[in-house]
């Protein structure tokens, strides 16, 4: 278990991350070389997710879900990062399910998040557009309100869960006058479509078993009964509200990738004979990984205690972002270190670590960039 002493950790947890860890091992990681082979996850994969329940972990049983709460995810998501492979995009159909939970209104909660929590549905987010990232305030698709419809057109880029998700929360400008209050968010599912196109998997230098795609909207027609919440002009403060858990997330996914790494890289650094004797032997190799724990059990604690904050909806917008940014910064570091201790070995594919290093350069960037978090931390300083 990767939270074994956290406050909020109970025995039915502790049991739940054990059985989730052998479901990632079971169903996931045998696969994983044919999901880097064609860019994606099978299908199968996320109706067996659904079937063990970690797709619908946090959502309400009257919805279809298991009935549990930020801790159920927070387990699954350290877990998956342990796996030490991103090919599984759970983390946006996860966040997709809570923007519904938090803001869907109840018809659409009941339509959607019972096949959330099966996987017949798989959700994603669709904020960035070629011309902008982290000014969101900035998307350009509109959808102009005709009859019963919006009628949107545009474009998103860089969507993951591109290929293979039929649910989108999707962030449009319903005034185009206004920034921030023109902005709302539509629940788009795609199957049979009109308007609606993928454009390819696009070529990532990491996460080569997860697809990333463009989509394209040429006056795709979408119910008004989809607008979430029902309400217009809310999408920007909606957005901010559940980015917290997004950012948090990706601090969990770095502590779960952070221990796989040391522990991979104990196990090797043992084995690898250099000089005589075994590398970890080097006072170099020793005093570098002390130095990687060190500063992983640092991280560890303060996601433990955000994750508890979180529990209690009590977690403020710059504590999600200090979790993000220390999160991704610390993989980052770790993950190098132990590159360099395989040697050449952890330049090759063929080793996990080589594949997490490219894997965990993007949590930097997505979720909100490394500089961006910095932003919304300092704005809390004054
Ligand atoms: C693999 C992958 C998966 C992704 N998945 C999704 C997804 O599912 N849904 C989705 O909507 N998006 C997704 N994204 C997009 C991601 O969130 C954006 O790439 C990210 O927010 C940055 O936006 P940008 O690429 O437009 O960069 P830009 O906003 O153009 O930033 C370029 C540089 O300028 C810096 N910068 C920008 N503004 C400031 C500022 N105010 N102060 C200081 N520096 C600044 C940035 O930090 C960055 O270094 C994904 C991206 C990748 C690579």
């Amino acid at each position: 278990m990767i939270f074994n002493d956290a406050t909020w950790i109970t025995e039915e947890l502790s049991i739940f991350g054990d059985a989730t860890r052998k479901f990632f091992q079971a169903e996931m990681v045998p696969h994983v070389e044919k999901y880097r082979a064609q860019k994606q996850v099978d299908r199968e994969l996320w109706e067996k997710a659904g079937e063990y329940g970690i797709l619908g972990a946090s959502i309400p049983e009257e919805y279809g879900g298991s009935g549990g709460d930020f801790s159920h995810d927070s387990v699954i998501f350290a877990e998956l990062g342990y796996t030490g492979d991103m090919s599984f995009g759970l983390y946006v159909h996860n966040i997709a399910a809570h923007y519904l939970l938090a803001f869907g209104t109840e018809a659409q909660k009941q339509r959607w998040l019972p096949r959330l929590a099966t996987g017949e549905l798989i959700g994603g987010i669709a904020m960035t557009e070629p011309g902008t990232g982290s000014d969101l305030k900035a998307v350009r698709t509109t959808a102009l309100l005709k009859g019963d419809d919006y009628v949107v057109n545009g474009s998103k880029i860089f969507i993951s869960n591109g290929q293979v998700g039929n649910f989108f929360i999707l962030v449009v400008k319903t005034d185009s006058s206004q920034g921030a209050k023109g902005i709302s968010l539509l629940g788009l599912e795609t199957d049979g479509l009109e308007g609606f196109r993928r454009g390819q998997n696009l070529d990532k230098i990491g996460l080569a078993g997860q697809d990333t795609s463009e989509l394209f909207f040429d006056d795709m027609h979408v119910p008004t009964a989809n607008l979430l919440g029902d309400v217009e002009g809310q999408g920007f403060s909606q957005l901010m509200n559940q980015l917290a858990w997004e950012r948090l997330m990706l601090g969990i996914i770095a502590v779960g990738a952070s221990q796989r790494a040391i522990e991979d890289t104990v196990a090797y650094t043992s084995e690898r004979k250099a000089f005589g004797k075994s590398v970890i032997e080097f006072q170099n190799s020793r005093f570098k990984l002390a130095e990687c724990k060190a500063k992983l059990e640092l991280l560890r604690a303060y996601v433990e205690k955000s994750i508890g904050k979180i529990i209690k909806n009590e977690l403020a917008p710059d504590e999600a972002s200090i979790a993000k940014l220390m999160g991704s910064e610390i993989q980052g570091e770790i993950i190098d270190e132990c590159v360099q201790l395989h040697g050449g070995y952890g330049y090759m594919r063929e080793y996990l670590i080589a594949r997490m290093y490219t894997d965990a350069r993007v949590q930097r960037i997505y979720g909100g960039t490394s500089e961006i978090m910095k932003e919304l931390i300092a704005r809390n300083l004054t």
